[in-house]
């Protein structure tokens, strides 16, 4: 690569070759308040994303003989940067290229920056492949995961909105593909507020805070439907997912059960405060967490699982206000034995769902949140200039690729990756 720029230098103004190219050059340039980013970290961090198979399907302009065709990986390369440089927006990304030889070098550029329909055009032709793309995604996952082998075992679920770029209410709607979604938000006082947009349906490493899958779709669609095409995205089978209650259902949970995967889904909280459930003349209580209640609505404390049939006793509460009530003994003083598979979603599967490790398990959820943190603080949530579902799907892919490629950009560079706290 550096001999063919040399080769051209005469043809570029600013040539990078005449520029270190660890130089900081973020005070000219057009960047969010975090300046311009270290580029031998983004060097580092592109060289992590093989485009070649990408470049391959793209198909050149349709110019006479002669005609150059347009820098293909170079322009991928700069739609992979968007998240370092915090622009979600294909004029400043050229702006920034054209004031900026240093990372003009650093995507590859040898000759001028094309024009902005070229950048256009390749982002349009790379938001009809999004197979593609997410294959670009694996491999990344696949190579993060040679460095760190435990990479997807425990998985959390979660979604998060994404504005597009488009007036709702002025009419006619410009993009009529996204749609009206609640997004939580701890700053408004009923926790959550309307955006006009999209959904990013996320599967993230619960340990390393990486996105493994990604599935976008309208504003509206709910989070319950999507928990299943994600895992059935991974590559691996993780041995938990974590999800908030917006995943809690039967199916979700015994989905994921009979694939070995032990579900750490937040339950609904039912009206009474427990749980009820009927057998034959009589009736059992159940905490929130799938606890056997006494009569009198305490929990009874877990002893152990049967290792012959793996069903789980619970032992009596003694000093009940209704001891010794049934004629000599009360059911609060009885033992009493649970089938996870009659109801995994409300006992839990291999991971008991009144267990400690549920609730350390269930803390992991954080995992999603912090990776669309860090997409927010990269303005790709909020602030982008993209509309329509293929476009927003194509920039959320590229963030997720190029956030696997910083990681391992970082564990080649460290030898560690911290873990989630
Ligand atoms: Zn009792």
């Amino acid at each position: 690569m550096a001999d063919r720029a040399r080769g051209n230098a005469r043809d570029i103004p600013n040539h990078p070759a005449s520029i270190p190219g660890n130089t900081r050059v973020g005070a000219t340039a057009e960047v969010g308040e975090s300046g311009f980013p270290d580029l031998k970290e983004l060097r580092a961090v592109l060289k992590e994303v093989d485009t070649a198979p990408v470049e391959r399907a793209l198909t050149g302009p349709a110019g006479g003989v002669g005609r150059k065709p347009y820098p293909r990986g170079p322009i991928i390369r700069a739609y992979l940067s968007l998240p370092f440089l915090s622009i979600a927006d294909i004029s400043a990304l050229r702006r920034e290229l054209m004031n900026n030889p240093a990372f003009r070098a650093a995507c590859g550029f040898t000759t001028s920056v094309p024009s902005r329909p070229t950048f256009s055009r390749v982002f349009g032709q790379l938001d009809k492949m999004p197979e593609r793309m997410d294959r670009r995604h694996e491999q990344a996952v696949r190579k993060l995961r040679e460095h760190r082998s435990d990479l997807g075992k425990e998985v959390a679920v979660d979604s998060t909105m994404v504005k597009t770029n488009s007036n709702p209410r002025r009419k006619p709607i410009s993009d009529v593909e996204a749609s009206w979604g609640k997004q939580h938000d701890v700053r408004e006082s009923k926790g959550w507020r309307w955006v006009y947009g999209y959904k990013a349906h996320t599967a993230t490493c619960a340990n390393y805070d990486t996105p493994l899958a990604v599935i976008v779709t309208s504003g509206s669609e709910s989070d319950m439907n999507y928990l299943v095409p994600l895992v059935e995205k991974l590559q691996l089978r993780p041995e938990v997912v974590i999800a908030d209650r917006g995943y809690d259902s039967a199916n979700n949970n015994e989905w994921l059960h009979r694939r070995g995967i032990a579900p750490v889904i937040h339950k609904k909280r039912p009206p009474k405060g427990y749980h009820t459930r009927e057998w034959g003349r009589g009736r059992t209580y159940y905490s929130t967490k799938g606890t056997p209640l006494c009569e009198c609505k305490h929990e009874r404390p877990y002893l152990g699982t049967d290792p012959e049939t793996g069903e789980r006793v619970y032992g009596p509460v003694t000093d009940c206000e209704r001891g010794g009530k049934f004629e000599g003994l009360s059911l609060c003083e009885v033992e009493v034995r649970v089938i996870p598979e009659s109801d995994i979603r409300l006992f839990g599967g291999a991971v008991r769902r009144d267990s400690p490790e549920f609730k350390m398990k269930y803390n992991k959820r954080w995992s999603a949140e912090r990776v669309f943190s860090r997409w927010k603080d990269h303005n790709v949530l909020e602030s982008h200039s993209f509309r329509g579902l293929s476009s927003v799907r194509l920039l959320l892919q590229l963030y997720a690729i190029a956030d696997v490629a910083a990681k391992i950009a970082e564990v080649k560079a460290t030898g560690t990756l911290p873990v989630a706290a």
